[in-house]
């Protein structure tokens, strides 16, 4: 029997355990169940062989101690206008507090002290007044970076620490199920090499991530947790070249611009923004590829990638945005031979697809090299892509140039924010004994709020659940 279970090694579940450990004078005994591995041992074969081979059962890139954050570029958002709807629930005040508080423990573990994107000049001035000609909002937050490979350093700091503090880490190991008893959290199943094993626990997390999306889906509909279908967003990474985005990765590093481009006004926004980056590839279980970007602290690339996202919202009777944008992302896949799909904005605009020689005579060179060159209209529905094309017009106001002819976009970029798990702000959700946080709850989508969630777990599992 455990006093806490839990579920995924990733920011929001890891930040759980080091508050407590930090926090509570009482010892626990506390378990970490993880599907992947070890943060030393994950490795992606891309670095040697230059495209992905679809690693079974799990990528290094998304899965393992300091889940999709550690292969990540690292950005951390320091405002709480950024990383997701945590704020609603607990108040933006406290959630600023929170991130304040959160990121001083990412210093002590080794984050870079600087801050970017705090400048304050004329040149911000001019870009907000880009931005608000062109009908896009500018929104502040200053970031702290880790850069890719820093942000492996600082996570394992932090496995090494828990590990000397005695959390019990399981690794390779998937959590298979929750264990209910009259309506209350028991305990969890997990799958083993030889079948499965039931663990005990007082009160069990399940932070398993954007991964673990459609997972916690199935589980909410078969244990009654109450929860509300989330947003998803499907868009395009675009890619450009670093002359371009420039003056907006000088004076931000990363630019968030959101528009409500006509005729349906639905949320664009830019996200995740890769000065000098590289456009990457990610693979979920079910073998969608979609696409991502990072970026690292050294090693640089000509070009920038960001996303270009459109929030879905679905209304009655439709309740499954999750398999909505999966089955674009199958169309795009299977339209890509397995692969990810580039096309050049010119050939958007003029209807016709993107061929590989065209590709390599233009200024912008793919830095997802096994991308392959097609037509991402095939599969993107109208609703998005028009979306798409309004606000990149948009963009190029502020950005000139943005809208180049061959500026380009890939596809699949989906982001799945699960569905939104009904709880109240002491994180209980309608099962007792159960709590469900980071972006697998629907709450948060980035890294610094799922840590912020994970420190306000450990807070609360000591208030009310006498940790
Ligand atoms: C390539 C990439 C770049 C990104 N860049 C940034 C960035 O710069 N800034 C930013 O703020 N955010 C970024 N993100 C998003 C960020 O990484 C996530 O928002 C954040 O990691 C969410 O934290 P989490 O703890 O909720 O979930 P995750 O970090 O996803 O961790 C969940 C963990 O649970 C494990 N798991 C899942 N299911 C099970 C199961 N059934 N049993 C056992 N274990 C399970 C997974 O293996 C994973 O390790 C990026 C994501 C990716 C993929």
């Amino acid at each position: 029997m455990y006093d806490l279970i839990i579920v995924g090694a990733g920011p929001a579940g890891i930040f759980t355990a080091l508050e407590l450990l930090r926090k509570s004078c009482n010892p626990h005994k506390i378990l970490l169940v993880e599907k992947g591995k070890p943060v030393e041992k994950r490795h992606c074969p891309k670095d040697k062989t230059g495209v992905c081979v679809n690693c079974k059962p799990t990528c290094a890139i998304t899965t393992g101690f300091s889940g999709a954050g550690a292969f990540s570029d690292g950005k951390l958002s320091l405002s709480y206008q950024v990383g997701g709807e945590l704020p609603d629930l607990i108040g933006e005040d406290f959630a600023q507090e929170l991130i304040d508080y959160t990121d001083k423990i990412y210093l002590e573990f080794g984050a870079d002290p600087k801050v970017e994107g705090v400048y304050e000049g004329p040149d911000i001035k001019d870009i907000r007044k880009r931005a608000i000609q062109a009908g896009l909002q500018l929104v502040d937050c200053p970031i702290r970076h880790l850069g890719t490979e820093k942000a492996q350093q600082l996570y394992l700091n932090i496995q090494n620490y828990l590990a000397d503090a005695g959390v019990e880490m399981l690794f390779n190991t998937e959590c298979e199920n929750i264990i209910l008893e009259d309506s209350v959290c028991k305990g969890v199943r997990l799958r083993e090499k030889d079948g499965t094993r039931d663990v005990l626990a007082k009160q069990v997390v399940i932070a398993t991530g954007r991964r673990g999306a459609d997972w916690l889906e199935k589980l909410c509909a078969e244990h009654n947790i109450a929860h509300k279908p989330g947003t998803v967003d499907i868009g395009v990474r675009v890619e450009c070249r670093n002359e371009v985005m420039e003056k907006i990765n000088q004076v931000l590093y990363e630019g968030k611009l959101i528009g409500y481009p006509a005729p349906w006004h639905n949320k664009v926004r830019t996200f995740c923004q890769n000065p000098g980056g590289f456009v990457a590839q990610e693979n979920y279980d079910n073998d969608l590829a979609v696409v991502n970007g990072h970026s690292f602290k050294e090693k640089k690339s000509n070009n920038t990638n960001l996303a270009i996202l459109v929030s879905h919202n679905f209304t009655e009777p439709f309740n499954q945005p999750i398999a909505y944008a999966q089955k674009v992302g199958e169309l795009t896949n299977m339209l890509g031979a397995g692969h990810i799909l580039v096309q050049r904005y010119g050939d958007i605009l003029d209807g016709k697809r993107t061929w590989a020689k065209e590709l390599a005579r233009t200024n912008v060179r793919p830095t997802l090299k096994d991308a392959v060159a097609g037509d991402i209209t095939a599969a993107m529905p109208y609703r998005a892509m028009v979306n798409i094309i309004e606000f990149i017009k948009m963009m190029d106001e502020v950005v000139p140039g943005f809208a180049s002819p061959e500026t380009l976009l890939y596809s699949p970029e989906l982001k799945f924010y699960s569905n939104k798990v009904k709880m109240d702000t002491d994180l209980e959700t309608n099962i007792a004994g159960l709590h469900c946080l980071g972006d697998s709850s629907g709450w948060t989508r980035g890294l610094m709020m799922a840590s912020v969630m994970g420190v306000l777990m450990g807070r609360k599992l000591m208030e009310k659940h006498g940790f």
